[in-house]
């Protein structure tokens, strides 16, 4: 089959299409034939390495060779042993949540709480390449209506976002929500998913082009470059401050994401791709009863609630280009270059 396999830390000119064997399903896996893919931050540092060398992933690093890619969709090609529900032509989406199944959070439900808590195509292979072997049990059902380009943009960043907005800070009708880094992938969804509840939204992009885009989802755009204190610009338009910030960035952010929350609100955190130590005063956050909430990904009840929102057309997930497979090094230039809106999705 043709796979995107990163051999080696580089730039663009690593990335190639390399014919390598076929996996084949063991024990209770399946054969999904990949029908599209969605580029991720960790597609992007497997191959870069790591921002500024540091480890990214404290459950364990990347080895290479290695076949990314965490969000899936395809069609089940083939069945290894033992397997019960999924059969041969099935259309489906990789729930990318991979744990032990039995430690007390897996049994609670919590599965990105577990020791061995892992992902998809970040820790196993993955899914940039024209087939992927797929444990049963992360197969979901995907109905006939559903694009697999829309699919495959769900799960990573809109399950995280989700987790962020609504199962841990409790995002309610009628509240102020800021999402920063409003044109990544967990900032679209969040804007997506903070529509869908009702929430008046604020947004931070770094350009007009996005500031469009993000007013057309139904949010104020506050332009970075020209605010880089936002905060004011937050409060200028809420009087308090807003009740939830979904802040995907890290330490560049944080302290005008914290300013800009109101007394008692919630700032929800998934990743530090700005960097993750930032400059501070704590007494910002518990003399205003804020509170900051994390959450790394979501569980598998995450997970379902936001996919099947989308199957049943309730969220459109936001796509900035869907370009072949071998178009991997352009798909890989415009979200370094951070020009897109949304996901970009590849088509085998
Ligand atoms: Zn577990």
């Amino acid at each position: 089959m043709r796979a995107v396999v990163i051999r080696e830390h580089g730039g663009l000119d690593t990335l190639r299409l390399d014919e390598t064997p076929s996996p084949a399903p063991g024990r209770g896996e399946a054969l999904v034939r990949v029908r599209a893919v969605a580029l991720n931050n960790l597609d992007v540092w497997a191959r870069s390495g790591p921002p500024g060398g540091r480890p990214i992933f404290p459950w364990g690093r990347m080895r290479l060779p290695m076949i990314t890619g965490v969000d899936v969709a395809g069609v089940v090609e083939q069945l290894g042993s033992d397997v019960r529900t999924a059969t041969v032509g099935q259309r489906v989406v990789v729930n990318p949540i991979l744990s032990c199944g039995t430690c007390e959070w897996c049994v609670s439900g919590e599965q990105s709480m577990c020791a061995e808590y892992h992902i998809f195509g970040e820790h196993t292979p993955g899914g940039m390449a024209e087939y992927a072997v797929v444990p049963e049990q992360n197969l979901h059902v995907l109905p006939e209506h559903v694009p697999f380009e829309r699919a495959a943009a769900v799960p990573a960043c809109y399950t995280t976002a989700w987790r962020m907005l609504m199962t841990v800070a409790r995002l309610r009708a009628g509240e102020d929500l800021l999402v920063v880094g409003a044109s990544g992938g967990v900032g679209t969804a969040a804007l997506v998913i903070g529509k869908f509840a009702g929430a008046r939204m604020l947004a931070i992009v770094g350009d007009e082009g996005k500031g469009a885009k993000a007013a057309a989802l139904g949010a104020i755009s506050i332009n970075r470059k020209e605010h880089p204190q936002f905060s004011e610009r937050v409060r200028a338009f809420t009087g308090a401050g807003v009740h939830v910030v979904a802040d995907p960035v890290g330490a560049a952010t944080w302290p005008e994401s914290i300013r800009s929350l109101r007394p008692g609100g919630r700032m929800t955190i998934c990743g530090a791709t700005g960097g993750e130590r930032p400059d501070i005063d704590i007494r910002e956050i518990y003399q205003r009863h804020r509170q900051i909430l994390g959450a790394p990904m979501g569980n598998v009840s995450d997970f379902r609630t936001v996919m099947d929102l989308v199957i049943r057309g309730a969220l459109t997930p936001v796509i900035h280009a869907v370009l072949p497979l071998r178009e991997i090094r352009e798909a890989h230039r415009m979200f370094e270059s951070r020009e897109h809106f949304g996901k970009i999705v590849l088509v085998p």
